[in-house]
């Protein structure tokens, strides 16, 4: 008998109960905007602020509308404007050189290797391009931190870091959001918080945060935060730094704070669930995985398979296979996109010289995403599914 799975890979897991009541306490009270608070009340928005930085360690954090806003303000409070250029991943999603494009700024795009991190070869090449690194921590992967900080440092790179699929992760102990200047969080539906739409925005410097907090909409009240820079790091900045509104509201922050405490747990069950698909995936003739490097913290909320150096006739046939088996792969390397975009030569409005082994890679990815809603046994299932398809299509069938 064929097996079929019946999982819903875009189920997420529900709200937790404690946040669906502090929910509904926040729309009792009418107050949603994160500075309508009564008398010597926080607010749901300050105190998950307050909570994401204690957790993570870092001395400021703002709370925002989206992970793509964060990204925006950091480039925004570091002063990246019209004409500048960017670095950024060749392999990352969308709204990473959107951001950039968001400023006027153009995205210099550096080349991916086959552990699907950025190639700090190619990073080190062009390291005389660009003042400002955003760089995408893509499906979770972490490249070595040391050695591109060092790079950074050496040349005189600011770095951005995009961790809409790191949220929880760290290198060599170290949270990512905290190796670079600034870190970009999403708490959209998809990533490792659920508020529907939302993002945060972490530094340990002042003055960025200062103009970020600014930025996002904060009005002469950041008085109000929990976590942001002492009222005299504004004094200098207040009246220079524009206003584009992209602030969190309570309703989302209240939902989000008991996601937050249960972060490592989620962690947990993501990298078990990743376990058992490396574990049913290994030594399948035709695919690779990456390897993962023990000084990464992962979270395994997400799978990439590496079909290296196959014909795309025979990629679309394992999709094809697998689609019908009820597990949905997505080809990240297909040169017509469906659903969203992932790489470089997709984003017309920034041209890139063509990079042959980066081009290698990218052709070769196939990602599945990982609800917490699967079981052990359903990961088991869906490996020997993928297992059995992409054995057939490699021999020939
Ligand atoms: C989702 C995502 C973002 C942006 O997050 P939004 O909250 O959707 O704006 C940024 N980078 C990557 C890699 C993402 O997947």
């Amino acid at each position: 008998m064929t097996e079929i799975f019946t999982g819903n890979f875009t189920q997420q897991e529900p709200i937790p109960e404690e946040g669906i009541a502090a929910a509904i306490d926040v729309m009792r009270s009418g107050r949603l905007h994160r500075y309508n608070v009564a008398e010597g009340e926080a607010g749901e928005v300050a105190l998950l602020e307050k909570e994401f930085a204690d957790q993570l360690g870092v001395s400021y954090c703002l709370a925002v509308a989206s992970g793509g806003y964060a990204m925006g303000a950091a480039l925004r409070a570091m002063g990246v404007g019209p004409g500048a250029r960017v670095l950024t991943n060749a392999f990352t999603l969308a709204p990473v050189p959107g951001a950039i494009a968001s400023v006027g700024a153009v995205p210099v795009f550096v080349g991916v290797t086959d552990q699907l991190v950025i190639d700090l070869d190619d990073l080190e090449a062009k390291a005389d391009q660009a003042d400002v690194l955003m760089l995408s921590h893509m499906r979770g992967h972490l490249c070595d931190m040391e050695a591109l900080m060092a790079i950074c440092d050496a040349n005189g790179i600011r770095v951005i870091e995009d961790c809409a699929h790191t949220m929880g992760a760290a290198w060599k102990g170290k949270p990512s959001g905290l190796w670079g200047a600034m870190g970009c969080f999403s708490t959209q539906t998809y990533k490792h918080v659920n508020s529907g739409e939302g993002g945060f925005l972490v530094s340990s410097d002042p003055e960025l945060m200062a103009r970020a907090t600014i930025l996002s909409g904060s009005y002469m009240l950041y008085d109000r935060h929990l976590a942001a820079p002492a009222p005299e790091v504004f004094e200098a900045i207040k009246y220079h730094t524009p206003n584009v509104s992209g602030r969190m509201d309570h309703l989302r922050a209240a939902i989000l704070r008991p996601q937050l405490k249960r972060l490592d747990q989620q962690r947990e069950a993501w990298n078990a669930r990743y376990q058992v698909l490396e574990q049913g995936l290994a030594d399948t003739p035709g695919l690779s995985l990456t390897h993962r490097p023990e000084s990464e913290t992962f979270v395994g909320s997400s799978i990439q398979i590496l079909l290296l150096d196959w014909e795309e006739r025979k990629v679309h046939d394992v999709v094809a296979r697998c689609l019908a088996r009820g597990v949905e792969l997505k080809w990240f390397g297909g040169a017509e996109p469906v659903a969203f975009t992932s790489r470089y030569d997709s984003w017309r409005y920034a041209p890139s010289a063509p990079m042959p082994s980066s081009d290698r890679v990218l052709a070769s990815i196939l990602d599945m995403r990982i609800p917490l809603t699967f079981s052990l046994e359903d990961c088991e299932m869906i490996a020997r599914i993928i297992r059995a398809e992409v054995s057939a299509v490699f021999q020939g069938g």
